[in-house]
């Protein structure tokens, strides 16, 4: 069984009291935080320190955080030196930021590239890349009972994309817009309808909807993308879900 616990699901900026991208997934005990954007590490702060990292790409809603979750982990070397840097996963040729932390020690820095696999504790994780103007990847995630979690990342709409994510028991899916407002797609987002059709050509148990501006109509942006795939739903900081093979995902 995996555990998703939705950290901060808006994008590019959090409304008040809201957060940008962040994904804790759990499984056999072991955590890895997925994206660390404006106000995850508040949210992070509840739980025990993740195991690993994964940053889907530099931009600073998914990663204004990563500073202080560094800090974090910091102060815990500190206290106890037989600690391991962090590992800190990213797109190859992506690092721009973090140097500093990198010098401290904090982070174990690993480049992965796209069609890469990785094992990191009882989770295996497979790379694909996104259309975005920086280097940016999709991630598959698959813990050992085989129970799959994948994430779209920041992307605009590429069909071969949702056969990179297939079959996944939950898709968190972005959406900057609907298509009234489709120029948002040039920056390399998807409208909600996208976001429908790239889960329902992925195969998805289910999806949420993930990295809806703060002052979009959420169920407006919702209708659209339940057009193309009705199991859809709104992804929020606070949800936890409980992701199960054969696909049996309950919200809290
Ligand atoms: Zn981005
Ligand atoms: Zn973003």
């Amino acid at each position: 069984m995996m555990l998703l616990r939705v950290l901060g699901a808006q994008g590019p900026e959090p409304g008040p009291g809201g957060a940008t991208a962040g994904f804790l997934v759990e499984s056999e005990g072991y955590r890895l935080l997925i994206d660390a954007g404006s106000g995850v590490a508040t949210r992070l702060a509840e739980h025990p320190e993740p195991d690993a990292v994964f940053l889907s790409h530099f931009h600073w809603d998914h990663m204004a955080d990563l500073g202080v979750v560094g800090y974090r982990h910091l102060r815990r070397r500190r206290a106890d030196p037989r600690l391991a840097p962090l590992p800190l996963l990213f797109p190859q040729g992506a690092w721009a930021a973090g140097e500093e932390l990198a010098t401290l020690g904090v982070f174990d820095a690993v480049e992965v590239r796209d069609g890469e696999s990785r094992a990191l504790g009882p989770l295996t994780l497979s790379f694909a890349a996104t259309v975005h103007p920086v280097p940016c990847l999709a991630v598959r995630v698959e813990d050992r009972e085989g129970c799959t979690l994948a994430y779209t990342a920041d992307t605009r709409y590429h069909e071969p994309l949702a056969r990179r994510l297939e079959g996944a028991d939950l898709l968190l899916v972005e959406a900057a817009t609907t298509e009234a407002h489709a120029e948002v797609k040039a920056l390399g987002h998807q409208s909600a309808m996208e976001a429908g059709r790239l889960a329902q050509e992925s195969g998805a148990a289910e999806a949420l909807l993930v990295h809806l501006p703060p002052d979009q109509d959420p169920v407006a942006a919702l209708v659209e993308a339940q057009g193309a795939f009705a199991p859809m739903r709104l992804g929020r900081s606070g949800q936890v879900w409980r992701i199960a093979h054969p696909a049996a995902a309950h919200a809290r």
